[in-house]
């Protein structure tokens, strides 16, 4: 069984998302990571180039603007996925529950399980 999230909510001001997780687990995402993983094909594409070209490029997607770092609304897609809409009008990134435990800052015990069943599919 999969956990699934029970409570998301969202502060502009930490720049941090908090999922609450039906086995009890609460994860806190900062902003700045969830758009630097932004599953979209756009950010994709970006990430791949940016692998290629140098290592140091870390934070070569354009974060400086602040309208970036902000989210304007979140939007459940089903009960399995998660669209977050950015202010600078970016809404194409759809987190699925498994990229979300994935990116989840305090799911290291995840790890494992979300490695295998990636490795499944
Ligand atoms: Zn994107």
């Amino acid at each position: 069984m999969r956990p699934r999230p029970t409570h998301i909510s969202a502060d502009n001001s930490r720049g941090l998302l908090t999922i609450r997780w039906d086995d009890h687990s609460e994860c806190e995402y900062p902003f700045i990571t969830l758009r630097t993983a932004c599953p979209c094909a756009e950010c994709r594409l970006r990430q791949k180039d940016r692998h290629s070209k140098s290592l140091s490029g870390e934070l070569e997607i354009p974060l400086h603007s602040v309208q970036v770092r902000k989210l304007e609304r979140l939007e459940m897609i089903g009960n399995y996925a998660l669209r977050l809409v950015w202010q600078d009008g970016h809404s194409y990134g759809i987190y699925t529950r498994d990229d979300l435990r994935e990116l989840c800052p305090q799911g290291q015990t995840m790890k494992e399980k979300t490695l295998s069943e990636s490795s499944v599919r």
